[in-house]
């Protein structure tokens, strides 16, 4: 059907979008996914639509069609294998195709007792079928025998149970079977040539249907089959035609039944009818007979010369061979009686050779193309990285023959991303769906010839591509929507995984800062005095390690400085805590801007504090001292506390040979600044 239509296509010379999605509604598990690619379709880019409504109405009641069909009700529309008045339509004649099988069954091979099987009561389909055998038979003058009518019901047992009938119950005699289907007709054949009964030579078989099993068995059985390349091709003439406004909407175009014929009712080549050929065929051919029959009459030596060189003519010009050396055999065995017989079969030998080869040759061709098809879908499963997919489309389409591709993956409800195109570098571009294409379908060239197939996985929909009609069949083109899915559904996933992990290494960094702030600020804490901002004991103590290892290294000298607040019990004891720390935090503050940055200052603990400054001398420290008692005295004046801010101290050098380590000096400082105390208490200074 397909072909047909694009065999129309070519004709006509029009635009043509298929879209291919799935029955309607079906049970079939990813239809949904499947037919998302009919909301893609809008009806304003189009002039016209055509149905393939035969199988899309297959799961659903008429109404549930309509409905399905109203949204393109704007458009003019062709609907194939489905009837109803009003609507345009392209449909098959059951009745005809079954009349012509009985004719030829009794014109060509002359059969007089031909039984019939036939399908189940009040079947419209079977009860046409049955009336066409009836009125053939009238019409050739044969008389209708009800002993020949078997009562079926179109499955496989009814044409055993039907042989049975007819040889063992009602012992008559029949020289043909025709079955209201090839169901029926497979199966009373095979019980024939399983009681050694000659098919067709002594009873003849035929079908309706044209399934693929009559075309493979053996002998192959004649049928009756849906003309479906007519089909498709018609239903796109008559759309133009109706578009055009040369046929009224609404038009119901009938197309007969084909004949398959076959071995099981005797026939090796295939008559043509003439009806079945253009014109141009028509003409090649008589012109060929005329050749031939002349050949006859005088040159016999050069009548194989004569076929080859047409064969091969024939070819060249297009011509399907499996239709050639029908319609040669056919003219060569119309001339029988004129062929003395050695030659006619030596013709027929040559028939049958070119056949085989040309079998063989089209076996390999296609196995050399389905091979790089295969493996073109094997490699493109392997691929995840959205680069890499480009590169790998881009570089291999061209070897299976697709010069048109556009991936597009849904982004959201109503838009859609532009994954890939062969004729632009431009991906990631965000465009409506509905517009099929980033520029919409009216942004292509004139005469576009594209299929629109979707991407799913089960429960996901993907995307969708477009591409060209190939000379592939078109279960390549879904094998290639199958492993395409797969890739960009696994694209998907490893892009997710990514963004996740990127996200949680972002989180981990955030916590890894958050963690060091805050052991930042613990370290602080454990090092400083809460109180004064100044090191804690523990924090001077491992600063002054440090310290004098740095001192000891350069050969510096050092001075170590003890302080304590004198009398605080007292500023507790009379004014309270609060002004105690009052006066903590006031000689912390002087000692601070007292020192020099690099010096530090400490709070042992209670009211002691200690400092440890590098290159002092002795004078230097005086000097100091000098200082803080100004600093002191400065206070005192300025603040107008209750209570009098005092200190005493004591110092040691790391110059006075007592080593370099900070005990023995905090030690020795100590000692010092004990000694003060008691040389103020001795000196009645009210310490
Ligand atoms: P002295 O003149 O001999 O140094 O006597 P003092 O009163 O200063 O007492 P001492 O140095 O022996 O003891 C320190 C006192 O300081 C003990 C405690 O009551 C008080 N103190 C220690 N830490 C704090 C503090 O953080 N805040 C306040 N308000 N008082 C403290
Ligand atoms: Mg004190």
């Amino acid at each position: 059907m397909y072909s047909g239509i694009q065999s129309a296509v070519a004709e006509l010379g029009v635009s043509v979008l298929t879209v291919g999605g799935g029955d309607v509604d079906s049970l079939h598990s990813n239809n949904i996914q499947r037919n998302r690619v009919f909301d893609l379709i809008n009806a304003d880019d189009f002039d016209g639509i055509i149905f393939q409504s035969g199988s899309l109405i297959s799961y659903i009641t008429e109404e549930r069609f309509f409905s399905f069909c109203s949204r393109f009700d704007a458009l003019p529309s062709v609907h194939i294998g489905f009837r109803k008045s009003g609507y345009s339509s392209v449909v098959v004649d059951n009745v005809s195709g079954m009349k012509e099988l009985v004719d030829h069954f009794i014109e060509v091979h002359h059969r007089k007792e031909i039984t019939f099987i036939r399908g189940p009561i009040s079947c419209t389909d079977a009860d046409e079928r049955f009336e066409a055998y009836r009125e053939s038979l009238l019409e050739h003058g044969i008389h209708f025998n009800e002993d020949l009518v078997f009562q079926g019901n179109f499955l496989s047992e009814s044409g055993l149970a039907a042989v049975k009938e007819f040889i063992d119950n009602k012992k008559i005699k029949f020289d043909a079977i025709i079955g209201a289907n090839d169901q029926m007709a497979l199966f009373a054949m095979n019980e024939l040539l399983r009681r050694g009964i000659r098919v067709p030579r002594d009873v003849c078989i035929g079908g309706f249907d044209n399934l693929i099993s009559a075309r493979a068995c053996s002998p192959a059985l004649t049928t009756v089959g849906q003309p479906v390349f007519e089909l498709g091709k018609k239903a796109l003439n008559l759309l133009v035609e109706i578009i055009e406004g040369k046929t009224a909407s609404g038009t119901t175009v009938t197309l007969p039944c084909r004949r398959f014929l076959r071995r099981s009712c005797g026939c090796i080549s295939v008559p043509v009818k003439s009806s079945d050929l253009d014109d141009a065929d028509t003409t090649a051919y008589a012109f060929f007979e005329k050749q031939f029959v002349n050949l006859l009459k005088e040159d016999q030596s050069s009548v194989i010369d004569f076929f080859i060189n047409e064969i091969i003519t024939f070819l060249k010009n297009g011509c399907k061979l499996s239709e050639l050396i029908s319609s040669l055999g056919y003219i060569l065995d119309k001339h029988s009686h004129e062929i003395p017989h050695h030659l006619h079969n030596k013709i027929r030998q040559i028939f049958f050779t070119i056949s085989e080869e040309h079998f063989e040759i089209s076996r390999l061709k296609r196995q050399e193309e389905e091979g790089q098809l295969f493996s073109f879908i094997d490699d493109l499963r392997k691929i995840s990285e959205p680069d890499a997919i480009r590169e790998y489309l881009r570089a291999n389409l061209i070897n299976i023959g697709i010069k048109e591709f556009v991936v597009v993956l849904y982004k959201d409800i109503h838009n859609s991303v532009l994954f890939y195109s062969n004729s632009t570098d431009e991906s990631g571009r965000v465009f409506r769906s509905k517009q099929i294409l980033p520029g919409g379908i009216s942004s292509l060239r004139p005469h576009f010839n594209l299929i629109c197939l979707p991407l799913f996985e089960t429960n996901l929909d993907i995307g969708f591509f477009l591409t060209n009609p190939t000379d592939y069949n078109p279960v390549f083109l879904e094998m290639i929507r199958g492993s395409l899915s797969g890739t960009m559904q696994m694209m998907d996933m490893i892009t997710k995984e990514r963004e996740y992990g990127v996200l949680l290494e972002k989180k981990v960094q955030e916590r890894t800062a958050e963690l060091q702030q805050a052991l930042d600020k613990l370290e602080q804490i454990s090092i400083r005095d809460e109180l004064t901002g100044l090191l804690n004991r523990r924090g001077f103590l491992s600063t002054a390690d440090r310290y004098i290892a740095l001192a000891k290294r350069n050969r510096r000298s050092f001075i170590c400085i003890y302080i304590d607040l004198d009398k605080l019990k007292i500023i507790n004891d009379t004014y309270g805590h609060a002004h105690g720390d009052l006066a903590i935090k006031a000689i912390a503050d002087i000692l601070n801007e007292t020192f020099r940055k690099t010096d530090i200052v400490g709070r042992m603990g209670g009211d002691e504090f200690t400092a440890l400054a590098l290159d002092y001398s002795e004078s230097d420290c005086k000097l100091i001292i000098k200082r803080i008692d100004l600093a002191v005295e400065k206070y005192n004046k300025l603040n107008n506390n209750p209570w009098v801010l005092r200190y005493s101290f004591g110092w040691a050098t790391s110059s006075q040979e007592h080593g370099f380590d900070i005990d023995t000096l905090l030690k020795l400082a100590d000692q010092a600044l004990y000694r003060a105390k008691e040389e103020k208490r001795n000196n009645g200074k009210g310490v």
